[in-house]
């Protein structure tokens, strides 16, 4: 088996005095590996030194890859050009906090060779505020867990590997780094989790607060939407409408016994009404779930997208 590379990548934001303890740190753990590798830092638009820092960095380790963001795009879209500048074949990112321990390193790639495609850190003892953070977080992880189907304890931890092939399709928006191992699952890959030590942050501070695990459960309605529905609106809209069409029809034939057999007049009761109502939504909802049909459409065939991933060929001849 060829021999593997790692991309350690890791997205900083007004970091500057985390940068030189993490780089030793890194360099600590990953010397006594013997695996080639090299370090990605982004630098998501810091208004402090960490520009600066990073660029001294550059110039005396030259497996230190530096990204400079235009501005601050947040944690997600800096780890997504982290990903995009890597050139290993195993990607880890992580936070450039110090919170996360590089020493977790060889255990998230030992679970990789057992044949994992992705490993998931999970932070067992959570050094953050524990109302603030650590409550929230637990919540959403049962909920992630439980609308999403893949179990985990922990999908906020950055820590993180990545066979190369499972990420590289991936298109991270908002604050959807952390269901990367859900589309995984989704697309077939073997996903797992291993206990990280997490430290509390010494220097700088962290960028959130509780209104994260909103934007957490919001993002996460838009993955499982997509997943569930993307390639089939018209089950979701349609069924909607269907459903509504129908009780329309109830309640029309209750408003015809109403009217023959109690001699209630229609406008009597706010049955026509209802009746109206139901049957707009119900059609409306049938139309709406056609146009999105059309839109996924589009969205599949202008991005040549397929409907399906291949995961090994044999006696195929490649087309590129
Ligand atoms: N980060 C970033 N851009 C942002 C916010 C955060 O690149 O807009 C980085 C930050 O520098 C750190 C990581 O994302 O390396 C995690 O952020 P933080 O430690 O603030 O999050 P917490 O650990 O509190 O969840
Ligand atoms: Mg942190």
């Amino acid at each position: 088996m060829r021999e593997h590379s790692l991309s350690i990548i890791i997205p900083l934001y007004n970091e500057e005095d985390n940068i030189d303890p993490l780089h030793a740190r890194l360099e600590e753990v990953l010397g006594t590996m013997n695996t080639p590798y090299e370090i990605i830092m982004v630098d998501d638009g810091s208004r402090d030194g960490t520009a600066a820092r990073l660029r001294e960095l550059a110039q005396r380790d030259p497996r230190v890859k530096v990204i400079h963001l235009r501005r601050n795009f947040g944690q997600t879209p800096a780890m997504m050009a982290g990903i995009d500048a890597a050139e290993g074949d195993i990607l880890i990112p992580m936070d450039g906090d110090l919170q996360n321990d590089p020493a977790d390193i060889p255990r998230l790639l030992a679970k990789l060779a057992e044949g994992y495609d992705v490993v998931s850190g999970w932070r067992k003892d959570r050094q953050d505020h524990p109302l603030k953070r650590n409550l929230p977080s637990k919540v959403a992880n049962f909920v992630i867990s439980k609308i999403s189907g893949v179990h985990l304890h922990d999908y906020g931890c950055s820590l993180k590997a990545y066979r190369k092939q499972i990420i590289k399709d991936v298109k991270l928006y908002g604050e959807m780094h952390r269901f990367i191992p859900i589309y995984a699952t989704w697309q077939g890959a073997k996903v797992t989790e291993v206990g990280v030590t997490h430290h509390p942050r010494v220097h700088g501070v962290s960028k959130y607060g509780i209104d994260r695990t909103i934007k957490v459960i919001l993002d996460l309605i838009v993955v499982k939407f997509l997943d569930t529905f993307a390639q089939k609106p018209m089950h979701l809209f349609g069924g909607f409408g269907l459903v509504s069409v129908f009780i329309a029809f109830l309640m029309f034939l209750l408003m015809l016994y109403l009217k023959i057999f109690a001699d209630k007049s229609f406008i009597a009761t706010p049955l026509p009404l209802v009746v109206t109502l139901f049957f707009l939504m119900g059609f409306m909802s049938i139309f709406m779930g056609l146009i999105a049909e059309i839109l996924m459409r589009t969205y599949h065939e202008s991005q040549n997208k397929p409907t399906y991933i291949v995961d090994k060929t044999r006696n195929c001849r490649s087309k590129d």
